[in-house]
């Protein structure tokens, strides 16, 4: 006799219990447990082969609050609390973005498991903020002058306490969009630019790296019941926003895009690192860079360069 499930027709393709998730690039149904084993696989994976945490290490995570490092922080918290020889710390940055950005729910999240955390400040640090930025320069570019000082920030604040490791929540779909990105502008330095080490730069890990930004939406509503609901009142202005619209279309009717971008991403950043030399760091700062360093560069642009 057939028996036919009249309850729910999406079952778990595993174990047939109810299923929470359809991902269209594997074909498989998952349950709550498998989705969540299926996640912590693939970025422990990544951890494993490229060897992403050594003994004797600190990793800094970069707290800001939202689902992507949220979600980051509780995976990495799980996998590493009980080990004796790594540490773990959260590092947020707060820009300066009145109304979106609140460093202190930041640290809540990283007080409620534990972690210790920091915040450094764009206006500590540089003496200005996003939101003055715009004021003076406009906000067509606020996204890429927030996207470097954060960067060198992270990076300041990651030496500072003497990190060895810079987790970020990057996942497959921010990954797929920088590659799309950078041929979009026809960028080859950036897409040839090898992943380090650079002397001065803490290296970064990007645990989530193959996971899509939906199942680590749905994994940290799972695992902290949180949503993201603000909205940076500058994001309309990213680029970034009409490429997430013209990969998601085409993603859907072909999944395995954004997996073949940041295979692609990979590749070239590998031959790359065959032809790369030496590394500059900035005159003004002292930060690793080429020549005198983008953060530099805006802030003299903005008047509060040296
Ligand atoms: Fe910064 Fe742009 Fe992100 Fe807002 S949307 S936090 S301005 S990078
Ligand atoms: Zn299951």
């Amino acid at each position: 006799m057939i028996k036919v499930d009249l309850i729910s027709p999406m079952r778990c393709s595993k174990c047939r219990r109810p299923a929470i998730l359809f991902q269209r690039y594997s074909g498989l149904h998952l349950c709550r447990e498998h989705f969540l084993a299926d996640l912590e696989a693939k970025a422990k994976r990544d951890i494993r082969v490229r060897r992403w945490v050594r003994p004797g290490d600190t990793v800094a995570v970069a707290l800001s609050g939202g689902k992507d490092s949220t979600a980051l922080l509780h995976f990495l918290h799980s996998l590493l609390s009980r080990r004796r020889d790594v540490q773990v710390l959260a590092i947020t940055v707060d820009e300066g973005i009145s109304g979106y950005r609140d460093p202190t729910e930041a640290k809540r999240i990283a007080e409620g498991l534990g972690v210790p955390h920091v915040t450094a400040s764009f206006r500590e640090h540089y003496g200005t903020t996003i939101d003055e930025i715009v004021a003076k320069k406009g906000d067509a570019l606020s996204c890429s002058y927030c996207g470097v000082l954060r960067r060198h920030l992270l990076n300041v604040a990651a030496r500072e306490q003497h990190a060895t490791r810079l987790a970020l929540g990057f996942n497959l779909d921010d990954e797929a969009q920088s590659v799309l990105m950078n041929v979009l502008r026809g960028d080859s330095g950036r897409l040839l630019r090898a992943p380090g080490p650079r002397e001065g730069l803490v290296p970064r890990i990007k645990p989530f790296l193959h996971v899509p930004e939906r199942e680590v939406a749905l994994y940290a509503y799972l695992v902290s019941g949180r949503i993201d609901t603000g909205r940076c009142p500058y994001s309309h202005n990213a680029l970034r926003a009409g490429v997430r619209r013209m990969l998601n279309g085409y993603a859907w009717d072909h999944p395995g895009t954004r997996h073949a971008l940041v295979n692609l991403g990979e590749e070239l950043s590998e031959r790359g690192a065959a032809r790369e030399g030496f590394v500059h760091t900035c005159e003004r700062c002292g930060e690793p860079c080429s020549d005198v360093c983008r953060s530099c560069q805006i802030l003299s642009e903005v008047g509060h360069g040296t």
